[in-house]
Order: structure tokens, then C-alpha cells, then sequence
């Protein structure tokens, strides 16, 4: 029978127990450095069961065994230590999935020697817990050397839960760090992407000038067939420039350096530039292309070029995405501060989970490397960056495969002064 006194110490250390606990949990989910997060279990383990040291031990899979994942003092030398999961200590309670209590660590012929040498440190006394995440052993925490007395049931409980938040914290932490390391890798490659993407571009503009200067002189100045081929070269070699033209544009606007000429434009006058890019190949393939526009010019404050660029690459994957013979409709409707460019086709439509994907850099619906209509997948998110700059908006609707699409990009008007009154 405990006395009052007794009763009272008793109750008060586990108090402490307890409120040691609370601090550890806290600090564990709120410690995301690995390394940090180590150290700190370990110093709190050996500081609350009141040991001279503590270590982790994590479980390397590719190499089925454990390794020291941090010790009191430098555990640098432990680090290259490797732990078999047979025949020693830790192993055990790993495999065994269970607490393990050693309070004669040097009889024991499982004790691993050579880790002990490494960091002139003897155990003597060892209790060691498996860390578990749901039903999976994913280390083990080892507290060494009980100062007063010898390992009790009450140090495997309180070990037991400092290890299972231990687990979960360590899991988030590395899942963490594998995040920040794969964002890292990530970033580089855009980089390398920018970067290869400026350099092409850059370094493709001047043969490509040669071959255009080249070309339409040709083109010009010879005969018959010999012309007829000038004028494919040329054709392609226009085609390349809109490519290069695309990738410098892409560049530009991700580095933030676009530069916009703006002035108050006629959407109208605008959209029959771009029209113009246009209307050879919809005549070719025979398509019935209606327009209805206000004749009253609409004016927005735009660059005139970049606004065309956006609307000719619409109208062109209009004419590009619709089988001969197929409509395309060119709308423009004012509404109360905005105007409202609908483009619509009778095309193959894009089916739903991508109406948002074709904005994104380099996205096509079909396969690349399958597809027949050229193209890199950069004209929509050109057009949706260029937009944006203008504080306008684009989306895109279809209702399924096969059904057409329709583009509607959305600009705000500029507010137009009203004509002097006429009343004296
Ligand atoms: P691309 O030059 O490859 O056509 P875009 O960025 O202009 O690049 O378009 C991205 C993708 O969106 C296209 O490859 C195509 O799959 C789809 N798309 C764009 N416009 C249409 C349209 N009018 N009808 C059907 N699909 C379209």
C-alpha cells in the first residue's frame, strides 16, 4: 500500500509524463526538417525515460535492412553501419513487430558489437519499440541506458508513443522532401525548356530569313514549275516562322517581358486582318464561313498585331479542326462594357475533360506523333496569355466529339466619349 506522500510523487511525475508528451507531439507535427525532426525525437526519448542516449533506425527496402537514421552524439559513423534484419537486436523487434526490453545488453548475443566500437559508446541497458505507420514497420527508436534502475513496463508505453507520432512525423517529413526535391527537379527542366526553346528560336530565325528572302525571289523571278516549287518552299517556310513566331511568343510571356503597343483598335478591322490569313485555306476546303458583326466600330485598347495573332490562330484551328465542306461562324456581340468574339465550327469538337487541357502549353487532344494537323499545341495558351494582358478572357465549349466547337473570348470596350451635343 502506497502512502499519501507516495501516491501524491506518483501522480505528479505522470503528470509530467504526460505533459511531456503533449510537448513532444506538438513539436513532431509541427517539424517538417528531417534532420531537425531526428535530433528532436531522440533528445526527447533519452530526456523523458531519463537515458544517457537514444537512436532511430529506419528500414532501407531496396536493401532489406536498417540503417541508423540518427544517434545521440555524432552518428555520422553510424550512418555507414548497416543493420541486417537477422540476428540482431533491432532486427528482431523489427521483424517481431514488438517492444524489446535488454537489461544486460552485453550478454545478449544478438547485441551488434562493431556499433558500440564505432562511437566508444557501451550499452548496457536497451529498450527498443517498433515505429509503425498504420500495420507497416518502418523503424525502430531505441533508448540506451536507463540511468536509474532498469527498463519497467511504464518506459515501453511512453516509448511506444513518442514511436508511433515519431513514424508518422519522420513519413511526412521524407514525403515532404521527395515533394520539394521532385518541384526542384521540375524547375530546372522548365528552365532548360525556356532556355532550349530561346536558343532554338533564336538560332532558327536567321536560315530561316535566308530561306523566305531566297524563296520569294525564286518564287518571283522563275518560270513555271520552277516557281511552282519556290512557292511550296515558301509556304513551308512561312509555316516555320509561325512556329518560331509561337515558341519566342511562349518565352516572352512566361518571362513576363511581352510588350504590348496599345492603342484604341476596331475589334472589326482586327478580326478582318486576321481573317485575311485565313481565308485561302477555308476557300480551299470549301467551307461556308459566316460573319455577323455590328457595322459601328467597337473599340478596345489593344496591340492591334497581337490581338490579330490571337484571332487568327482561333479562325485557323477553326478552318484546321472542320472537315471540308463544314460551317465556320464569326460573331461579335457588345454587351454592356464587353465584347463578346464568338468562333464558332462545325468540326470535330473536343471532348469535355479537355476544354480546359487545350489551354495549357503544348496540350493537343490527339497525340502528336498521330495526329495530321500540325501545329505544336501552343496557339491557345499564346492566345489565353495574350488575352489576359489585354484583361480579357477565352473559354472554350463543345458539346462532345464531332459535335463543333465554339471559342468565346471576351474583351472590355473602352468607354467611348459621347459625340458634343448638338443643343446650343
Ligand atoms: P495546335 O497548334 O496544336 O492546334 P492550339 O493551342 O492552337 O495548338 O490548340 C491545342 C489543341 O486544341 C489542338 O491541338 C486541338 O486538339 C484542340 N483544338 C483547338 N481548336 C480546336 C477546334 N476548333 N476544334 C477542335 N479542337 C480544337
Amino acid at each position: 500500500m502506497l502512502s499519501q506522500t507516495e501516491l501524491d510523487d506518483e501522480k505528479g511525475r505522470m503528470l509530467r509524463n504526460l505533459s511531456h508528451l503533449v510537448e513532444i507531439s506538438v513539436t513532431l507535427n509541427s517539424t517538417l526538417d528531417p534532420e531537425k525532426l531526428l535530433q528532436f525525437i531522440i533528445c526527447s526519448a533519452a530526456e523523458v525515460l531519463d537515458c544517457e542516449a537514444a537512436s532511430i533506425l529506419l528500414y532501407d527496402e531496396t536493401r532489406g535492412q536498417l540503417y541508423f537514421a540518427t544517434a545521440s552524439g555524432d552518428s555520422r559513423q553510424l550512418a555507414r553501419i548497416p543493420v541486417p534484419l537477422d540476428g540482431s537486436i533491432a532486427g528482431t523487434i523489427f521483424q517481431e513487430n514488438r517492444p524489446l526490453v535488454i537489461n544486460e545488453v552485453a550478454a545478449d548475443p544478438r547485441h551488434y558489437q562493431q556499433v558500440g566500437e564505432q562511437v566508444s559508446f557501451q550499452a548496457r541497458s536497451l529498450l527498443g519499440v517498433p515505429m509503425c505507420i498504420k500495420s507497416r514497420v518502418t523503424g525502430v527508436l531505441e533508448a540506451l541506458n536507463k540511468r536509474q534502475g532498469d527498463f519497467n513496463d511504464e518506459d515501453v508505453h511512453i516509448l511506444s508513443v513518442i514511436a508511433s507520432q515519431a513514424a508518422v512525423a519522420i513519413h511526412n517529413a521524407q514525403l515532404l522532401h521527395a515533394l520539394q526535391k521532385a518541384n526542384e527537379e521540375l524547375r530546372k527542366l522548365d528552365k532548360l525548356k525556356s532556355d532550349f526553346i530561346s536558343i532554338a528560336s533564336h538560332e532558327l530565325r536567321t536560315p530561316l530569313g535566308v530561306i523566305l528572302g531566297y524563296a520569294t525571289f525564286l518564287k518571283d523571278e522563275a518560270q513555271g514549275e520552277l516557281s511552282e516549287h519556290a512557292e511550296m518552299v515558301l509556304n513551308s517556310a512561312l509555316k516555320m516562322r509561325t512556329l518560331v513566331e509561337d515558341m519566342t511568343n511562349l518565352n516572352t510571356m512566361q518571362m513576363g517581358t511581352t510588350q504590348l503597343a496599345l492603342q484604341p483598335s476596331a475589334i472589326q478591322k482586327v478580326l478582318k486582318q486576321a481573317f485575311q490569313d485565313i481565308q485561302e485555306t477555308a476557300r480551299a476546303k470549301e467551307l461556308a464561313f459566316s460573319v455577323n458583326m455590328p457595322d459601328k466600330p467597337i473599340l478596345v485598347n489593344a496591340d492591334p498585331a497581337k490581338l490579330e495573332q490571337v484571332f487568327a490562330n482561333l479562325m485557323n484551328n477553326a478552318v484546321r479542326f472542320t472537315p471540308q465542306g463544314g460551317k465556320v461562324n464569326l460573331s461579335v456581340l457588345l454587351e454592356k462594357n464587353e465584347v463578346r468574339v464568338l468562333i464558332r465550327d462545325s468540326g470535330i469538337g473536343i471532348p469535355r475533360q479537355d476544354l480546359e487541357k487545350i489551354f495549357e502549353e503544348f496540350y493537343q487532344v490527339e497525340n502528336h506523333l498521330r495526329r495530321h494537323m500540325g501545329g505544336m499545341g501552343l496557339g491557345l495558351s499564346i492566345a489565353r496569355g495574350l488575352l489576359k494582358l489585354h484583361n480579357g478572357r477565352i473559354w472554350a465549349e463543345s458539346p462532345g466529339e464531332g459535335k463543333g466547337s465554339t471559342f468565346t473570348v471576351v474583351l472590355p470596350v473602352m468607354i467611348q466619349s459621347s459625340p458634343p451635343s448638338s443643343e446650343t
